[in-house]
This record gives C-alpha cells, structure tokens and sequence, in this order.
C-alpha cells in the first residue's frame, strides 16, 4: 500500500477523561505527540472528536432523544475548541471546523478550505459530528475521511484495539488481530456503530482501532493497513 497521506483519526470522548475530570492535561499531551508523529512523517491529519467525555444522547433520557443528541454534538464542540487551542500552545498549527457554524467561534465545514489548511500542515478538528441526530462521532469520522479523501480512519479508543467482546466488562476479552467489515457486522462488535462499518465497507475505508495511550504504537499500525479495507487492531 502506498503511504498514507492524509489520515482521519477519531478520537473518543471518554479518551481524553480521567477520573472525575473530562478533558485531562496529561491526555491531552498525548495528544500532542500523536500530531507531532503526523508532522514528521508529513502525514496531513483531521480530527473527529467525540463527546462522550461529557454527553451521549442515548445515555440521557430525562429529555427527548433528538435534543439530547444535540447536546452531545455541542459537547463534540466543546472537546474540538479544547484540543485545537491545546495544539496551538504547543506550537501545531491547528483549526476547528464545525458540521454547523457558531459564529465567530466555529466556521463551517467546508471541504475546499480543510483540504487548503490540511496542505499547509494544518491539523484540522472536525466538530460537531454530521450536525445530525441519531448518529455518532464514528459515523462522522468514515464521513469526513471519505468527504477529503483521506487514506484511512484511525480510532483512537481506551482499550488497544478490536475485541470479540466488551474489554472492559468482560476481562476474557480477545483481541482480534485483523478482520473483514463483513465478519465485524456479522459478530455485530461494539467496536464501532454499524452505521459507520457499513459507510466504510460500502466505499472500501480501511479502518485501525488502536490505544489513544500509545502514540509509539503509529508505525505499527501504518503497516498493518495494507489497503485491503480490513479493520485492524
Ligand atoms: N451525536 C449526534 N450526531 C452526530 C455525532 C454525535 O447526535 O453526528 C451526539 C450523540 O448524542 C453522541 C454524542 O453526540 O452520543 C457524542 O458523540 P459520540 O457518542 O460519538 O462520542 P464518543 O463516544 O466518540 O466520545
């Protein structure tokens, strides 16, 4: 496969949480170096950020369902300006992009002017998620990387990549090296929604889950994803 160009990394909410706090320093540092690891190796990489550090609609029934996914979006929107001026004070260039425009906070997604900051070394942060209820920052990320032609999806989650069953509830859990979109719906994982394996599977998006806490861990995983649209962990 050749190399990957330009990268969409998901990153989960709850990635960035520690204990009782939604958006820790430490992890936040982490973050930094997976960027630092795209600019030397002049990897051009967007950002999809979750929400759920602090909101999931489906989580929160005491209000309608389509409201409460909206406060997860603007919780997205949160973690998105958290992490860009984050970025930006360790000396990234970055910028924020939003599914919907808060003006003259967050401008609107426009794939012309990222696919611009993106060739000039930008990170871009995607918030937001698709602007609509009813789906999820996963979905978002297999949207966005095939709206700019990206290379590939990484997600970066809490645990080090695909399992057949639930690592943190089930301590038995295997991880699964490599597999088919097809063999993911079929074993109906919970690695990532259904909707997002199916936008991936259908437009051949190859995808890795990895451990957000092992940014050495970039090498490895570029090397895996071989362009045979396979999930890999
Ligand atoms: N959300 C939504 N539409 C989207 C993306 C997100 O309604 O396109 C809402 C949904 O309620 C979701 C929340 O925002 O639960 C936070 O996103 P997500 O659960 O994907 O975050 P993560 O689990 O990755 O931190």
């Amino acid at each position: 496969m050749k190399k990957a160009q330009r990268i969409l990394l998901k990153i989960s909410g709850e990635a960035l949480k520690k204990n009782d706090h939604p958006l820790a320093t430490e992890l936040l540092d982490l973050l930094v170096e997976h960027t630092r690891y795209c600019q030397r190796e002049s990897i051009q990489l967007a950002i999809v950020i979750g929400g759920g550090n602090f909101w999931r609609g489906a989580q929160n029934a005491m209000i309608d369902r389509s409201t409460s996914d909206s406060v997860g979006m603007l919780a997205t929107v949160m973690n998105g300006l958290v992490i860009t001026r984050y970025l930006e004070s360790h000396g990234i260039e970055a910028s924020v992009w939003g599914a919907f425009e808060i003006v003259s906070l967050v401008p609107a997604f426009s794939k012309v002017d990222v696919l611009k900051d993106l060739a000039q070394g930008k990170v871009t942060v995607l918030v937001g998620g698709t602007g609509s209820p009813y789906f999820t920052t996963d979905s978002c990320a297999v949207l966005r990387a095939l709206e700019l032609e990206c290379d590939l999806v990484l997600k970066a989650t809490k645990v080090k990549g695909i399992y057949d069953q639930d690592p943190t509830k089930h301590p038995e859990a295997r991880l699964l090296k490599r597999l088919s979109f097809k063999e993911a719906e079929h074993q109906k994982l919970g690695v990532m929604d259904q909707t997002a394996f199916t936008l991936a599977s259908e437009h051949r998006m190859p995808m890795a889950v990895f451990s957000f806490y092992q940014p050495d861990i970039w090498p490895s995983i570029l090397n895996q994803t071989d362009g045979d649209y396979s999930l890999v962990s």
